[in-house]
């Protein structure tokens, strides 16, 4: 198992992408400290990783808090002794209807504490630890497509997911000499419960359509890929903000040329 043994802390773990991605390093060996916002959801997520034959602890935690998530941090060493991987993947996306006008400078604080400032907190705590046991680590950031192409309503949620990408670069270049990747991965339209649930029919439709993949991704996909970043497969890459989009981003065709050109492919059901 690529993770066996390994302690991994993942914020807003008791949902969605942070879940999968859970999931994926428990099934990989992993022991998981399951951060989310209330114990209720992270406990859900423990109890699948326990069945895993792992071990799990919940701690729920604000990581728009740096108090809060330097005592997250230090439950978590309390009881492992140890952290290997840091993923931060607790996003808030909230949508602002009427654009840069509209938003309020609670939203867009908001945004910025929980999608910016939160894995900056954690970084920071957790690379202490890190860097004072001498055995490396591993950070993973999630970031979005939306780090490189913009959306109408979305105008704090954009701007923090491309300054999540340049806090990966700048984390990578200053922990390499401690053998710390950093890296983050990009999601593009995922089928999550909570961001992804939120979209109705007609909105998934219009993304189906614009997605060369002919689909949204599963959760697990971006799960997978942790996995790779937080194993020694991966020793050598480092600064480095994957995307997994399907083709998204690499797409221009406009959606009506497509048909003629190039046919939306047929849904991609999720086989499990
Ligand atoms: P999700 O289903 O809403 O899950 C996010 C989880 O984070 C929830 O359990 C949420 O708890 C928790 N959380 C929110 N704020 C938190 C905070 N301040 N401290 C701790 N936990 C917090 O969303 P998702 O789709 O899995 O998104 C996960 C990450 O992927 C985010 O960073 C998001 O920006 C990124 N992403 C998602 C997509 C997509 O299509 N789904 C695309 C690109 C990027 P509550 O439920 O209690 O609020």
């Amino acid at each position: 198992m690529k993770l066996e043994n390994k302690i991994a802390l993942i914020t807003g773990a008791g949902s969605g992408i942070g879940k999968a991605i859970a999931l994926e390093m428990g099934s990989a060996g992993a022991h998981i400290a399951v951060n989310d916002l209330t114990a209720e959801t992270a406990e859900t997520t423990a109890h699948q990783i326990e069945d895993l034959g792992r071990e799990a602890l919940v701690i729920p935690a604000d990581v728009a808090d740096s108090e809060q998530v330097e005592n997250m941090v230090q439950q978590t060493l309390n009881r492992f002794g140890r952290i290997d991987i840091l993923v931060n993947n607790a996003g808030v996306y909230i949508p602002q209807d009427g654009g840069v006008t509209a938003i309020t400078d609670e939203a867009w604080q908001r945004i910025l504490d929980v999608n910016l400032n939160g894995p900056f907190y954690c970084s920071r705590a957790v690379v202490k630890d890190m860097i004072a046991r001498k055995q490396g680590g591993k950070i993973i950031n999630i970031s979005s497509v939306q780090a490189e192409v913009a959306h109408f309503d979305a105008s704090a949620y954009q701007p923090s997911k491309a300054a999540v990408v340049m806090l990966t670069r700048t984390l990578a270049v200053e922990l390499a000499p401690y053998k710390i990747n950093v890296n983050a991965i990009g999601p593009g339209a995922i089928a999550s419960e909570g961001m992804g649930a939120s979209l109705g029919p007609e909105v998934i439709e219009a993304y189906r359509k614009r997605i060369p993949w002919g689909a949204r991704g599963y959760t697990r996909d971006i799960g997978t890929v942790a996995v790779f970043l937080a194993s020694e497969d991966a020793r050598y890459i480092t600064g480095q903000n994957i995307y997994v989009d399907g083709g998204y981003l690499s797409d221009s065709t406009p959606t009506e040329l497509k048909s003629q050109d190039h046919p939306v492919p047929p849904d991609d059901p999720d086989p499990k």
